[in-house]
């Protein structure tokens, strides 16, 4: 699920209107301030979803490098292999084009540009290969992840990305809502039949690309990744449902699960649980609360109702540029909820051998509540197709 593995078709939607000129340029002005304060004097973007969220462009994973190059008091450039650039949405006013011939060292390229700077920031998914030439050629810096940076600023979405990622998770529900409709066969398929049938649906709805189509049933959905197998999905059987795409450079994701077949009593009662705890996930998220509240509201509903040890994972992770980034929601971050944070609610009930349960939505923080971006349908719906 990672952003870095995507063709570069996404690069293009990356320069969409939720990071046009002017938003790339505010972007700019923000990461100087905050490269201010957390003490770095040069950042270096090269994999990874920070250098579209700054530039407009994704990189390839390529040997060849790629390297934004911003020193704090000056013009960034951009170094690029030279038969990429004509990809990179060049504006003159953001930065300046470094393109490298094959004969050439991009890592000396690139350590010029660094001159006297110091205090370092790379991007967290930069490759070691370029790390460790950069940290040869540059002898007696320190270095830290871009993320000091870029984080903080990219966990709290702007008008223009929280609508990326409404547009986004309204597809996303309307393959759910097809799920609970039966459009969506289930009975007699293989799991991995049903994933590629809902991974083409999450297409046809708008994706640029799918992320991910976990189906899981029975046994199988008691493992949280579980992806999607050979086995046939029969009657009366749990199957959870967790899927997401990339609209426009933005994640979605969301999670139903669905039986096939009249719900058994103790099934139900347990889904119960997990519906409240959702519920009450959702609910937490108000700005000002630090993120580990969201995850103990969920985790509350699930161990008063004795079944803690089952939920086995963090209740919900940031969205953005990526399906999984900052803010986590997660025992032990205290960072406090602000307007624009983007993340998941997504407790699981997982029970080893036999079937689990989990239900997630996307929500954003509001200073007028928590807005969920997922509305489709949050009951155990019997789905006899
Ligand atoms: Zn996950
Ligand atoms: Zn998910
Ligand atoms: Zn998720």
């Amino acid at each position: 699920m990672s952003y870095g593995s995507s063709t570069g078709s996404s690069a293009g939607a990356a320069t969409g209107s939720a990071s046009g000129i002017s938003v790339r340029q505010e972007r700019l002005d923000r990461v100087r301030e905050a490269m201010i304060a957390s003490d770095v004097d040069i950042l270096l973007l090269s994999l990874g979803a920070d250098l579209p969220w700054l530039s407009g462009y994704e990189a390839m994973p390529l040997e060849r490098l790629t390297m934004l190059v911003v020193p704090v008091d000056g013009q960034p450039t951009m170094v690029v292999p030279r038969l990429e650039a004509p990809r990179v949405d060049h504006h003159e006013a953001l930065f300046d084009m470094c393109p490298w011939g094959e004969t050439e060292n991009p890592l000396a390229v690139t350590a010029s540009l660094v001159g006297a700077h110091r205090r370092m920031a790379v991007s967290d998914r930069c490759w070691s290969t370029f790390v460790l030439g950069l940290q040869q050629l540059l002898p007696g810096r320190t270095w830290v992840d871009s993320s000091t940076v870029t984080s903080p600023l990219r966990a709290r979405k702007d008008d223009a990305e929280i609508a990326a990622l409404t547009k986004a998770g309204a597809a996303a529900d309307r393959v759910a809502a097809q799920l609970h409709g039966g459009q969506i066969p289930l009975i007699g398929r293989t799991e991995a039949a049903v994933s590629a049938d809902i991974s083409q649906r999450l297409l046809d709805e708008g994706h640029d690309k799918v992320n991910f189509a976990i189906v899981a049933s029975m046994e199988n959905a008691a493992s949280p990744h579980h992806h999607a197998s050979t086995r046939v999905i029969g009657l009366n059987e749990v199957v959870l449902c967790d899927f997401g795409g990339t609209m426009d450079g933005y994640c979605s994701d969301i999670t139903r699960c669905v039986h096939t077949g009249p719900v058994p009593a103790e099934r139900q009662e347990i889904y119960d649980v997990l519906f409240a705890s959702q519920a009450a996930g959702v609910a937490a998220g108000v700005v000002g609360v630090g993120c580990q509240e969201v995850d103990r509201a969920s985790r509350k509903v699930i161990a008063d109702a004795g079944w803690g040890e089952y939920f086995i994972h963090r209740t919900g992770h940031g969205i953005g540029m990526e399906e999984h980034e900052d803010p986590y929601m997660v025992e032990g971050n205290h960072l406090p909820l602000a307007a624009g944070h983007a993340y998941s609610v997504e407790p699981g009930i997982y029970l080893p051998g036999r079937f689990g349960f989990r239900l997630e939505d996307i929500v954003v923080s509001t200073d007028s509540g928590p807005l969920p971006l997922n509305h489709t349908d949050h009951r155990l719906v019997v789905v006899e197709a």
